[in-house]
């Protein structure tokens, strides 16, 4: 895909092989790791012999992404991220403000091909997979930007993509940036969502890896699932049902589901006794979302009332749930949105760039 190695995609044991090849002692494959992860390029990693830098700035990348524009919303501080790839693909992230500290939500793939009616990220199929470092690459642009600021302390690969449509490189980025000489983030602070694919829930509970995961539900029955997302014809809601308690049971974790909430379509008390119903009797939570319109997509949101509705109803049924709160609504906030607007060179006027 590069036409050189990017070491940001590498773990210790694989940047050390990689400097064998040059010649070089292998102590300083941890040393190039924590810089990388540091965020720094070769040409500052003052610990490196000179000729050392040279040659690793003409044969290698460092960090293989850089950031193209940023976007701040006036409402919420929240900024959202346009980052150019080594190979010119775009992809976008965003950065969260809360209580508890900044919250990066990150792209796994460029664009998506999951193909969910209400999705801006997947309007122009997937082009490619994102490498782990160009994951990584993600956090450290947000901490750059950051600067003396703070620092990214949560993770959300809630971005374009589906993160299980590109497990390896998923997996490999959630070891990487959990590593205790790299950037050290826990895997508790750190949610991974899903459309559902089966096969790879059932493989991502064998990795030990604590974090939280999310499952895009939108609908409490097959009939409407099928109509706004295409993977629910290939995996029934009763068979996810049954991979995500399986999940639960082996990791210890709760799952929270995602329910958008678009007008005339899910959002009667009737959709949320079904829902009540469908995840009964595990460690849940339910994460409900006013749908955020998409330019594209002939789909609206649910009134502040319905889904206040909604969310009685649930509580009334004892499922534990809650209102995500919008951010960054006036900066294109939803999946893909933002990329979208730049690739169609759309007038962002009311968006205010850096
Ligand atoms: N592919 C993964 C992760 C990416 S999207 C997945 O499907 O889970 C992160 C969440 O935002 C998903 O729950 C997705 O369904 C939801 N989402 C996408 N577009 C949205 C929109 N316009 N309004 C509200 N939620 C949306």
């Amino acid at each position: 895909m590069l036409d050189r190695p990017a070491l940001l995609d590498m773990t210790v044991e694989e940047i050390g092989a990689y400097l064998s090849g040059m010649k070089q002692p292998a102590f300083r494959a941890k040393q190039i790791f924590t810089w990388l992860h540091k965020g720094v390029s070769f040409a500052d990693m003052t610990n490196l012999p000179k000729a050392l830098r040279e040659a690793l700035a003409a044969h290698a990348y460092d960090i293989p992404m850089r950031l193209e524009q940023s976007f701040t919303s006036q409402r919420d501080h929240t900024v959202k991220f346009l980052n150019a790839c080594k190979d010119d693909n775009i992809v976008e992230s965003v950065l969260m403000q809360y209580h508890y500290g900044h919250s990066l939500c990150i792209s796994t793939q460029v664009g998506c091909k999951m193909g969910c009616a209400f999705c801006a990220s997947t309007l122009g199929g997937c082009v490619r997979n994102l490498s782990a470092g160009e994951m990584l690459a993600q956090v450290l642009l947000a901490n750059r930007y950051l600067g003396i600021s703070g620092h990214v302390g949560h993770i959300v690969l809630m971005g374009s993509g589906e993160p299980l449509d590109n497990y390896a490189q998923v997996v490999k980025f959630l070891r990487l940036v959990n590593h205790a000489d790299g950037l050290n983030i826990s895997l508790r602070a750190i949610s991974l969502s899903t459309c559902g694919i089966i096969p790879r829930i059932r493989d991502l509970a064998q990795e030990a890896l604590p974090i939280t995961l999310s499952i895009s539900l939108h609908a409490p029955n097959d009939a409407l699932r099928q109509e706004i997302m295409p993977i629910a014809k290939r995996y029934p809601l009763q068979e996810l049902i049954i991979a995500v308690r399986e999940y639960v049971e082996k990791t210890g974790r709760r799952v929270v589901f995602e329910y958008a909430l678009i007008d005339g379509f899910n959002c009667e008390p009737s959709h949320a006794k079904e829902l009540a119903k469908l995840i009964s009797g595990f460690q849940c939570h339910v994460n409900l979302i006013p749908l955020n319109p998409v330019k594209e997509r002939a789909l609206a949101p649910a009134s502040p009332k319905q889904v206040q509705l909604f969310l009685q109803t649930l509580e009334s049924l004892h499922v534990s749930a809650t209102v995500r709160r919008e951010m960054g609504t006036d900066i294109a906030g939803a999946c893909g949105q933002l990329r979208n607007r730049h690739l169609n060179n759309a007038t962002e006027t009311d968006m205010i760039g850096n």
